[in-house]
């Protein structure tokens, strides 16, 4: 049964999405973007202590440096990913997990990449809850991507870059589109994109992030 507490969460979710559509940051019938939102709890990847701040629009404490994005900025960055069904995607700084277990839900396989191991074993124990099986979770370090596993399709980086890593604009396949908080002390969302070996990049959100460092 759905207890107050679920109750209140599906609620405030519901206000989260309506200001999403209202701001312009989602499409109304951007069904898949509205469907994980909805699905994936944030609730299971927040740590116990910040449980009932779940949807409050706010970056959260997680362990050690990691923080659990705000949810506006997470929506803002997978709207610009353009991910679909057919997606393999990279994924770096895996955090808590909420973000990877979203991707998951639209995209083909994720394969996510996490530098510090009590960081990534935590990331490991909250996914196993999630059980699903197209997601891949790798200890080390995002800089060098993964060449096992590359080109990719779509490479999110979930830290603030003073440039995006050479290593990771190599490893997008053509067509392919990568996100990345970019600058210092303040962040703008860059959407890079590979057409015909070119890359083109584009900036969204100028100076309005705050990410922590890509280490
Ligand atoms: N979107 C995530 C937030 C991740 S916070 C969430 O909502 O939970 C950024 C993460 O990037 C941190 O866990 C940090 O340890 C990791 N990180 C920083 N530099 C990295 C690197 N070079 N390679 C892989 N992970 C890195």
């Amino acid at each position: 049964m759905e207890s107050i507490k679920d109750k209140e969460f599906s609620m405030q979710k519901k206000k989260l999405l309506e200001s999403w559509i209202t701001e312009g940051i989602i499409d109304k019938d951007d069904k898949l973007l509205i469907n994980v939102f909805l699905k994936v709890k944030r609730e299971d990847f927040v740590i116990k202590e910040y449980r009932d701040f779940s949807y409050a629009d706010t970056a959260l404490p997680f362990i050690k440096e990691a923080t659990i994005s705000q949810p506006t900025v997470i929506m803002m960055m997978l709207k610009n990913l353009n991910l679909t069904k057919g997606s393999k995607v990279l994924e770096i700084g895996t955090g808590s997990g909420y973000q990877t277990a979203m991707i998951a839900l639209i995209a083909e396989k994720v394969i996510s990449i996490e530098i510090d191991k009590d960081v990534f074993e935590t990331a490991k124990k909250n996914l196993a809850k999630f059980k699903a099986r197209n997601i891949k979770l790798v200890l080390g370090d995002g800089k060098n991507g993964f060449k096992e596993e590359a080109p990719f399709d779509r490479i999110i980086i979930n830290a603030a870059c003073e440039e995006i890593p050479k290593n990771l604009l190599k490893q997008l396949k053509n067509n392919g589109v990568l996100v990345a908080p970019v600058g210092k002390p303040y962040q703008s969302l860059i959407v890079a994109k590979k057409n015909n070996s070119k890359i083109s990049f584009e900036e969204k959100f100028s100076h309005g992030l705050i990410f922590s460092d890509l280490r």
